[in-house]
């Protein structure tokens, strides 16, 4: 498919405009940033990576149910998806304290939620995307009441249907995040952007080890070998065969701490 003109390149994607009506062309990207743009890389592999994961869970929240942006897959790096009027708003889901909520409660890190805990932050790199509550995202007008109670009982299906999953490959789902956007046509409700070790946090069930964008964030080292890892065991990573070997290049030779 023919790419049109760059709408938008953010920090680890590039949305480019299609031929087919309503839709638009998002391309993966092996950048990666951390602490609010201030850590930067590129990992080799990881666009690759990611468009395949994301995909692939995407199209099984579509089998249960879960609408969502995704049309097709185009190529390594490119997926075709439905464009959407993004709502300014990161919705976190976590099942096990860590990353920030440790640090902003002083919850001990590791601690089991004895329920889900949904977060908002406010899409808004200059500000840092502070945590916001459901009372910001009414009186700004951000969402409706109603679109807030939709928008949670889908995050919380895509929880349940997510930790189920990697439960089944050995791996736990300590926290996510996810955009919604509205359709062009009709202002529906429906799932965006990516689901993937870069918006997930995904530790190895026996040993806690990190398989996610941790890797980069505290300087674990073998980032790339734990999104392969996830896609290993998602049962994907035999039709990636041309995404190795994986150099990692300059940005990325960071120091590796013995850690999980
Ligand atoms: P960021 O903007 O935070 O740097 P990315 O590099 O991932 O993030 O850029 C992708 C951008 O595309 C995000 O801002 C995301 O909200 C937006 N986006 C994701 N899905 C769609 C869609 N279906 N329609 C329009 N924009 C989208
Ligand atoms: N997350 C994300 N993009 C963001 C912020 C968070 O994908 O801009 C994900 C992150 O990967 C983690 C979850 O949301 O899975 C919770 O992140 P947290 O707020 O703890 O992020 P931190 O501040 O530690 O980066």
């Amino acid at each position: 498919m023919k790419k049109g003109k760059k709408l938008y390149e953010g920090k680890a994607k590039i949305i480019y405009a299609s031929p087919e009506k309503n839709s638009v062309i998002q391309h993966f990207k092996d950048d990666a940033t951390a602490y609010n743009n201030q850590k930067k890389a590129t990992i080799e592999g990881k666009g690759i990576l990611n468009n395949r994961i994301s995909e692939h869970i995407l199209s099984s929240l579509s089998e249960i149910g879960i609408k969502n942006h995704l049309i097709k897959r185009l190529n390594m790096r490119e997926q075709l998806v439905e464009f959407l009027d993004i709502i300014p708003i990161e919705f976190v889901i976590r099942n096990i304290a860590t990353g920030s909520l440790t640090k902003r409660v002083g919850i001990e890190e590791g601690t089991i939620l004895d329920f889900p805990l949904i977060e908002y932050c406010l899409k808004d790199d200059k500000l840092g995307d502070p945590i916001i509550s459901q009372e910001h995202i009414l009186n700004f007008k951000w969402l409706k009441k109603i679109e807030i109670d939709l928008i949670n009982e889908q995050c919380l299906r895509i929880n349940d249907f997510l930790q189920g999953m990697f439960k089944g490959i050995g791996i736990k789902l300590v926290d996510f995040k996810v955009e919604f956007g509205k359709t062009k046509s009709d202002e529906k409700i429906i799932l965006a952007d990516e689901i993937s070790p870069d918006t997930c946090r995904l530790w190895d069930s026996k040993t806690d080890k990190k398989l996610d964008k941790d890797r980069f964030r505290n300087d674990l080292g073998e980032i790339i070998e734990g999104y392969q890892e996830v896609a290993r065991r998602l049962g994907i990573l035999h039709e990636q065969s041309n995404i190795r070997p994986i150099k990692f290049s300059k940005p990325t030779a960071v120091k590796i701490k013995k850690n999980k």
